[in-house]
């Protein structure tokens, strides 16, 4: 093992103040017991911005808060709201501003017209931006298109980030192209996180950019509750089987395990500016 580093798994994605899940000590139990040392939880919305803090205060072995907007919930955030999260992101420690992004895959909401409801979206993700840039933070980026209807998220999203060159961006949930992946790393100077979805059946595209992808340039996540990988697909998703993650890359890459965790591990404590 070089350099006295130990194997260890950190979740780059989660969210752990999720209502769906019952006592947080009890879910840290479980995800020991698969192995996980750390975990970056997402705050996305004005209901889960203090327990997320929270989560950190009271778990900071085991817990590193984000903050943002995510870009489904743009339009339920008026400007009060936004001075709010930007004061408590001043006044607490966190890994990064996450998660914000842009989401085309979803229909506009009630009472707004698609051009808007994205614009809106791209507004907000620039005032991300800024204020990771203020606060020397990187950014938790959701980007989603409709499937089979181009790339305008990513491409709207790569060109905000582009603006930016001292915040790295991290695409979380990376389904894209190497193309795409190859971009992020050389011109944002950039990273990418790969999900349970790797896992699943008929994700042959995304599973050959993992086994390509560079050493330095990925991390492993969950976003859980959501997306619990396999054998577990379908079930409520805990932080820990980030493990599954990680066991399906190392099979595509055909490295150990271990190699996989150090990787991912070094990657994410650089990147999230976790101490050792
Ligand atoms: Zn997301
Ligand atoms: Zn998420």
């Amino acid at each position: 093992m070089a350099d006295g580093e130990t194997e260890e798994l950190i979740d780059t994605h989660c969210h752990l103040a999720s209502e769906r899940y019952g006592n947080p000590l009890a879910v840290r139990e479980e995800c020991r017991a698969l192995g996980l040392a750390h975990c970056i939880s997402q705050g996305t919305n004005p209901t889960d911005w203090e327990p997320t803090l929270t989560l950190a205060r009271r778990m900071p072995d085991f817990v590193s808060a984000c903050l943002a907007v995510h870009p489904s919930d743009c339009t339920e955030v008026d400007e009060q709201a936004w001075e709010r999260m930007k004061q408590l992101c001043r006044d607490n420690r966190l890994a990064a501003i996450g998660e914000a992004g842009l989401d085309y895959y979803w229909d506009a909401p009630q009472g707004w017209d698609e051009a808007a409801y994205r614009a809106r979206q791209r507004d907000l993700l620039e005032r991300h931006f800024e204020l990771a840039r203020e606060l020397g933070l990187n950014i938790s980026l959701h980007t989603r298109d409709k499937a089979g209807a181009g790339d305008a998220c990513f491409e709207d999203a790569f060109a905000i980030a582009r603006q930016f060159p001292t915040v790295r961006p991290v695409f979380h949930c990376f389904i894209g192209s190497r193309r795409q992946a190859e971009r992020i790393f050389g011109q944002l100077d950039g990273m990418v996180s790969f999900t349970g979805l790797i896992t699943f059946k008929k994700t042959d595209a995304v599973q050959a950019v993992a086994a390509w992808c560079p050493e330095d340039r990925f991390m492993v996540e969950t976003d859980s509750p959501y997306l619990s990988p396999e054998p577990h697909r379908g079930a409520l998703n805990i932080p820990g089987r980030v493990r599954f993650v990680a066991e399906k890359l190392a099979q595509l890459r055909g490295v150990s395990f271990e190699e996989i965790c150090r990787a991912t591990s070094r990657n994410a404590r650089r990147f999230f500016r976790l101490p050792a």
